[in-house]
């Protein structure tokens, strides 16, 4: 049985959210960006860029943990998701992995709760009623193969209509 119970979807702003982990839809550079990656190092404050600097990069669909900073969280995990290029060049699968490797860190950190953008569905143009059910599917299953202690998994949505796909999907793959 694939674990539903513990997802819960949030409309507001993820720098808010309280977390173990918060979760940033990066860019391959790591070095900040647009959209929720630009809230969240506007939000941590300087020394999370410092911190990102030393890994030189980050390939899309892998992970890399920080501190948490200013943020109500005690680690960010920041993960490129894949840009939308058509769905020829294995976006699907990549956007899959990020939400994989970005739960397997939180779990290696024996986080209790993370909270999840919706990866690639802003400035990456990743269809967002495609992006909602891989999000779902992938964490559901995620909670549900791999030993963790994980309790809760929030995926704040700031804007009305994420949120309102994101609702939709669980309905329809949760019932
Ligand atoms: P990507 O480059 O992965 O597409 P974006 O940041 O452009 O990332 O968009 C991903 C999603 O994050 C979009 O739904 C966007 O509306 C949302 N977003 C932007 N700022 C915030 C924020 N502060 N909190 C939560 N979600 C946000």
């Amino acid at each position: 049985m694939w674990e539903w119970s513990k997802i819960t979807i949030v409309k507001g702003d993820i720098t808010k959210q309280k977390a173990d982990v918060i979760v940033n839809a990066a860019n391959v550079s790591l070095l900040g960006g647009g959209g929720v990656d630009g809230a969240i190092h506007k939000a941590a404050g300087a020394e999370l860029l410092k911190e990102c600097k030393k890994f030189h990069g980050c390939p899309t669909g892998e992970a890399r943990v920080t501190k948490g900073y200013n943020l109500n969280a005690k680690y960010i995990v920041h993960t490129p998701g894949p840009i939308w290029r058509g769905g020829f060049f294995d976006e699907q699968n990549l956007l899959r992995k990020s939400y994989i490797n970005s739960l397997k860190k939180a779990i290696e950190l024996k986080a209790k709760s993370i909270a999840f953008p919706s990866i690639s569905t802003g400035g990456h143009k990743f269809p967002l009623d495609m992006a909602s059910e891989i999000a779902l599917a992938t964490i559901s299953e995620v909670l549900s193969k791999e030993e963790n202690e994980i309790e809760n998994v929030y995926i704040v949505c700031k804007s009305e209509d994420t949120f309102d796909q994101y609702e939709k999907s669980k309905k329809k793959m949760a019932g």
